[in-house]
């Protein structure tokens, strides 16, 4: 029984980094070269097509386009779309761009390359993420009614809980400009690796050092951890995808400025 929920929750993790969840997954976002252009999403091998816009480029002094640092990352910003926890677009996220501070993103540059060495590519699912957008989380949470993608991303957890439970938080670091959600690709074939969950599950098996998972899963988690630890960001144990840059520039600072 849990060995088939572990196969079915692995599967469901290729799938959703994949974009394979087609009609269900966001715009296709794969990289930089999509940026004012119309792409598809090849890997998906689906005729899916989205125009992303053009960079705004208004951000703060200190702040970056992470594809313009890493070239190498793919960029898959979930919020952008409506395939994730809630079900809508979120507000704030005007296109699907990974933005981040100077530091935050020169040095996952550097975990970056470590980690092509090893056969890898970074998966980025969020980045900075406005203050606007936890207030939407936050709405969202108290709305027992509103139960849209329960059965993909919290099926065993009670919405109301999850600030409780740490895996939603009503200040989120994210909006400090130093904090990524992330995942790693396969240099070779393009596929993201098995992470045991997918992103943005909220139950226990998304927590370093879980017994719900694989081996292999563990050690691909571990990949991710020692290279990002490496280089000065710290992880979350209850997210094997989320991590902060333990010398961030704004530790006091949450902006509001939009994703555009
Ligand atoms: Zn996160």
């Amino acid at each position: 029984m849990r060995g088939m929920k572990r196969a079915t929750i692995g599967t469901m993790a290729i799938m959703l980094a994949f974009g394979t969840g087609a009609e269900a997954t966001g715009p296709a976002t794969e990289n930089s070269e999509a940026n004012g252009k119309a792409v598809a999403s090849a890997e998906a091998g689906s005729a899916a097509k989205s125009v992303v816009p053009e960079k705004k480029r208004k951000l703060p002094e200190d702040f970056v386009y992470v594809d313009e640092v890493v070239p190498s990352a793919k960029i898959n910003i979930r919020y952008a779309g409506e395939y994730n926890f809630i079900g809508e677009k979120i507000d704030g996220y005007k296109a699907p761009y990974a933005i981040l501070t100077v530091k935050a993103a020169k040095a996952l540059k550097r975990a970056s390359d470590e980690l092509g060495k090893q056969g890898y590519g970074l998966l980025i699912l969020d980045a900075y993420r406005p203050k606007k957008a936890v207030g939407q989380f936050v709405r969202w949470s108290r709305d027992p009614e509103d139960t849209k993608m329960k059965a993909i991303f919290y099926p065993d957890v009670d919405k109301a809980n999850v600030f409780k439970l740490g895996f939603v938080a009503s200040k989120s670091g994210h909006s400090r400009g130093s904090t990524v959600d992330l995942t790693l690709y396969d240099l070779k074939t393009g596929n993201p690796v098995d992470m045991g969950s997918p992103y943005d599950f909220f139950g226990a098996i998304s927590s370093h050092g879980t017994k719900l998972i694989t081996k292999r899963q563990t050690a691909n988690r571990n990949v991710l951890k020692n290279a990002l630890a490496k280089y000065g960001f710290t992880p979350y144990s209850k997210e094997w995808w989320h991590y902060t840059l333990t010398k961030e520039p704004f530790p006091d600072r949450y902006f509001d400025f939009d994703v555009e």
